[in-house]
């Protein structure tokens, strides 16, 4: 397994909309090599979800997993299993919203308050092409609108509704 190069704002691969992955595709040996160096990399960077845009691959893959995490401290209360999604839609979100800080590896060093729907429900794969659906709710459920975002091109600032919030995290 290898840590991958993950791309940052300004690079085109996260301004694209991502390719839907078939069975075959998603079962071939690159894939299966893509999710692991992608758990691999999220986990070095310390990150609780990652896009497969993000490591410069034009895919609908998301890994996410939020467990002790220095980033997001407030998030560390609702832990979340390590989760890959392939091809993952957001079927329903929640009229309820709430806002929260978000950072992302492609824009290191920033984070901002961005409002999400506090509920999703979210259709897709697992990583052997297992259909999935289920609820998330609160960080989890903001999580995945953040890594979703990616596969539509779309980054956390694009969110904000207030740029004044936008700030260096350290
Ligand atoms: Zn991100």
């Amino acid at each position: 397994m290898s840590i991958l190069k993950v791309a940052k704002l300004g690079q085109n691969v996260l301004r694209q909309t991502a390719e839907q992955v078939s069975e075959d595709v998603l079962k071939s040996e690159a894939a299966q090599r893509l999710i692991d160096n992608m758990i691999e990399t999220m986990v070095d960077y310390d990150g609780v979800g990652l896009a497969a845009p993000q490591v410069h691959e034009p895919l609908s893959i998301i890994t996410v997993q939020v467990e002790d995490n220095a980033r997001y401290p407030e998030g560390s209360e609702e832990s979340v299993p390590l989760t890959v999604i392939v091809n993952p839609e957001i079927t329903s979100m929640s009229e309820e919203k709430f806002t929260d800080w978000e950072a992302c590896l492609s824009l290191p060093g920033l984070g901002g308050l961005v409002e999400r729907s506090l509920n999703v429900t979210v259709k897709g794969y697992d990583r052997h092409y297992k259909p999935l659906e289920f609820e998330a709710k609160g960080f989890f459920a903001r999580v995945l609108q953040h890594e979703i975002d990616h596969l539509h091109g779309k980054v956390f600032i694009d969110r904000m509704k207030d740029m004044r919030s936008l700030a260096f995290t350290d």
